[in-house]
């Protein structure tokens, strides 16, 4: 029997069950060699708390682009944390505080392309 998938705990993806897990299964955390050395920054951290934070300033059904919290976060630099706001958003979806749409429609957060709202769950 296949065992369910988790998630990354870095980027949010869904990591689906491999063969070369077999035997480690338990302790797989990370989707990729990239997210293991990435892990969870206090940048990244902050990136969450202003999603949360901006939402909560929001009536209840509004939503936010990932690049407010960027911009929030990151000054002139935001357009860096653009890609760590979406991993950002994937990982309160995990933990049940969000949902990401995409012209007003949830959608899977491991596979959504292209512009991104995020909403309260
Ligand atoms: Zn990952």
């Amino acid at each position: 029997m296949t065992p369910e998938p988790k998630t990354c705990r870095s980027c949010g993806r869904t990591i689906e069950w491999r063969k070369k897990w077999e035997r480690s299964w338990d302790d797989v955390v990370y989707c990729s060699a990239g997210c293991r050395s990435r892990r969870v920054s206090s940048v990244d951290r902050d990136l969450e708390q202003s999603i949360m934070s901006l939402l909560a300033s929001r009536a209840s059904g509004a939503t936010i682009c990932p690049s407010e919290a960027a911009r929030a976060v990151g000054d002139d630099d935001w357009r860096d944390l653009m890609e760590p706001a979406r991993r950002a958003a994937r990982r309160l979806v995990n933990a049940g505080d969000v949902v990401i749409t995409q012209r007003g429609s949830v959608v899977d957060p491991s596979t959504a392309k292209g512009p991104i709202r995020i909403r309260r769950a």
